[in-house]
């Protein structure tokens, strides 16, 4: 229990209470079931601030709470078990904090639903987050709009789950409040998530500071049984410490005490310095047109048939990356906007704008947040149809999205899980930046959400800048000291009044430069074991683009790739629910410059001695299925099923990496094909310069 982290034997479909510890009560359906339906209502829309703002998105959200099943259903295990750990696993994924199912009564319903008779709901339970303090400007932005913020996200959770459920080919519908149909108390209570005292419903370990949402259905799981009313005194010593291997008490505590500007994570204790650790020759790093970008190549057919075939579908080929899909892609619309011609007159202070746009990029579900300047290179020079962009704003708020651990350990990194983690990021950091641009132009600021659906700035120098990691082997990605590189990014460009974060350094060079996990489990050998070169400016472990690209876009096994996050010994959970040997390993991690590079190998052996890199069967929830022509199948193909090789070595001068500099680009309005050369792209690989050389060429003024 010390050694190892005390979640490692939960089930992620548990969730992050302890409720199978909770004693039960079946009489409670039969007194349910007697009680007339009753409705909840729906938060009152309020027109300014984010409420306003809110409600525009609740109202995209709401396209997706019904929809057509797909025509045949998965193929699915006939032990109803199985199937509720799939939706409880994605509930909780989506950051649920409960999650029920039971059997729908006759007295449940007001409206029943046509077609389809549902006779099963899954029940989500969302605790509401923490406001920020009185005095934090963020705290009036939110005003009265806090019921109609945490309306939306459980409404984008219940959506996104109930595609999954119609994309594996049965009949789903979400109910929030507000909505005619079902009364959404009654099955919290018959889901096993709350306590009726009286008239009103209490959740145990959290009270009465939730939001609710039911999906019906006609699909067949697993039910709860109803609590028995003493659940509710159920934050004893034992939930304190963590029990059955659940979030503690204390971890609770810990994040509630903290500064609302600050994250979960202690950002504030990492050095800053006043560049990234990784030289950039700011006047030589060109800006490149989109069109250059490697997953814009596969689409325009530069990578061949196949990979132009599958860019299609490659992250978005199972039930739920395609249901969060349908979301990301409605969000695209509002990235931008008119902006209001007054400017609002609580916007003038940088200090205290910065500190609200942290507070409230945390309190609508951000992992880590910082802020640069933009740098003139960080904006793209083209758009994919070859339009010119020009640089507009002066900031970017630039915001993390962990890509979640427990889910990862489950996963092999190149399986069917894979897509689903980064559509979950990207639809979570679009709905967040997006509602704050939102916000921020109707004060009168111009800003734009700048997403993997349509970014007009490269995320990696601003997510340096800004201070939320370092140039990681992995190459092109930033690696946090905290999550790792488990994160996907968004970002807010805007001319909000701030002050920018500078870069860290807790030691990521020293670090790689011994450790070679990453490119060790790499599938496709994408990843350099040799030395840092420059590149278009940067100093830089630089990756086979090209060949991880091809190999995410084709996987034949699985959804695109992470298997590099899965990986790396700095993908891990720290925080007082870490076991302790694995917060000595990643204290070691963190701290490797004071530890000199002879501890890294030790820290990488221990962490290999750890299982960490391995998959833990009792954390994956998911069904392994592709979808092929719009139906759920067992993968023809199978799925990868990887675990870490310790033993493989690799000649590092054998590597044959390609690399393909902005020389070699297609033009920023090539509408047809360039087939890439690799052989000549290896050849330029030889040529690249050592970071000493370019540095010593830069200081003496060469071009
Ligand atoms: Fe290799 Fe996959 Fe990482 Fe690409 S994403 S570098 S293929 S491990
Ligand atoms: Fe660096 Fe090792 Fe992580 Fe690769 S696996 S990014 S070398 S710490």
């Amino acid at each position: 229990m010390f050694l190892f982290p005390r979640s490692k034997n939960r089930p992620f479909h548990f969730g992050p209470f302890p409720l199978e510890t909770l004693k039960r009560n079946s009489m409670v359906y039969g007194q349910e079931a007697k009680r007339p339906a009753v409705l909840l209502s729906g938060p009152d829309e309020e027109q300014t601030g984010l409420g306003g703002v809110s409600s525009a998105y609740q109202r995209l959200f709401s396209q997706f709470k019904e929809g057509t099943a797909a025509p045949k259903t998965a193929p699915l295990p006939m032990d109803l078990g199985p199937r509720a750990a799939d939706l409880k696993g994605a509930a909780y994924f989506l950051d649920a904090s409960m999650a029920g199912i039971c059997e729908i009564p006759a007295s449940a319903w007001t409206h029943p639903p046509e077609g389809a008779a549902h006779q099963h709901a899954l029940v989500i339970l969302l605790e509401h987050a923490r406001l920020p303090e009185q005095s934090n400007l963020a705290f009036s932005w939110i005003g009265k709009s806090a019921a109609s913020l945490h309306h939306l996200r459980i409404t984008e959770i219940a959506a996104s789950i109930a595609g999954h459920v119609r994309n594996m080919g049965f009949d789903a519908r979400v109910h929030v409040a507000g909505d005619p149909g079902i009364d959404i108390e009654k099955l919290s209570v018959l889901a096993g998530l709350t306590v009726r005292t009286g008239d009103v419903v209490s959740a145990p370990f959290i009270g009465r500071d939730f939001s609710l949402a039911v999906i019906s259905m006609n699909y067949a799981v697993a039910v709860d049984t109803p609590l028995h009313a003493s659940s509710l005194k159920a934050n004893d010593l034992q939930y304190w410490w963590g029990k059955n291997g659940a979030q503690s008490g204390r971890e609770r505590r810990r994040r509630n005490k903290r500064a609302s500007h600050l994250s979960r994570y202690p950002m504030e204790t990492v050095k800053r310095v006043d560049r990234p650790t990784t030289l950039i020759l700011d006047d030589e790093v060109p800006r490149v047109p989109k069109r250059a970008e490697f997953f814009q190549r596969a689409l325009f057919g530069d990578l061949g048939a196949k990979a132009q075939k599958e860019r299609g579908r490659f992250a978005f080929k199972t039930p739920l990356s395609v249901s969060l899909l349908d979301l990301i892609r409605a969000l695209v619309p509002r990235q931008d906007g008119p902006v209001a011609s007054n400017k609002a007159v609580d916007v003038g202070n940088p200090a205290e704008n910065t500190k609200a746009i942290k507070s409230l990029s945390y309190y609508l579900g951000a992992d880590l947040t910082g802020i640069c300047e933009i740098p003139n290179y960080a904006w793209y020079s083209h758009r994919a149809d070859g339009s010119e962009i020009t640089p507009v704003h002066k900031y970017a708020i630039v915001m993390l999205i962990d890509q979640g651990y427990e889910t990862m350990e489950g996963a092999s990194g190149d399986d069917w899980m894979s897509g689903a983690q980064s559509m979950r990021g990207y639809l979570r950091g679009a709905e967040i930046a997006g509602l704050m641009g939102q916000m921020l132009r109707k004060k009168g600021i111009s800003s734009r959400a700048q997403t993997n659906a349509d970014s007009e700035v490269l995320q990696i120098p601003l997510i340096l800048w800004a201070g939320l990691g370092e140039l990681s082997r992995i190459g092109e990605l930033v690696l946090n000291p905290f999550v790792g590189p488990r994160f996907k990014s968004v970002v807010l460009t805007t001319d909000l009044p701030l002050i920018a974060d500078k870069p860290i350094d807790f030691g990521l060079q020293t670090f790689c430069g011994s450790c070679m996990k990453c490119a060790r489990e790499c599938p496709c050998d994408a990843i350099p074991f040799g030395d840092k070169v420059m590149f278009n400016g940067y100093e830089i472990w630089k990756p086979d683009v090209e060949r991880c690209t091809r190999y995410r876009v084709t996987n034949p096994k699985g959804s695109a790739c992470g298997r590099c996050m899965k990986t790396c010994p700095i993908n891990k959970v720290v925080d007082a629910d870490g076991a302790y040997l694995t917060r000595v390993a990643s204290w070691m991690g963190i701290n490797a410059m004071a530890l000199k590079p002879l501890m890294v190998p030790i820290a990488t052996w221990l962490d290999d001695k750890l299982g960490n890199g391995m998959r833990n069967p009792v954390k994956k929830w998911w069904f392994d299925h592709e979808i092929i022509d719009g139906i759920s199948v067992d993968p023809p193909k199978g799925t990868n099923q990887r675990d870490i090789d310790p033993d493989r070595q690799v000649d590092a001068a054998k590597q044959k990496m390609a690399y393909y500099p902005a020389n070699v680009m297609p033009a920023p309005d090539q509408q047809d094909l360039k087939p890439i050369d690799r052989k000549a792209a290896v050849k330029a690989g030889q040529l690249l310069e050592r970071p000493s050389e370019a540095l010593l060429r830069h200081q003496s003024g060469g071009a």
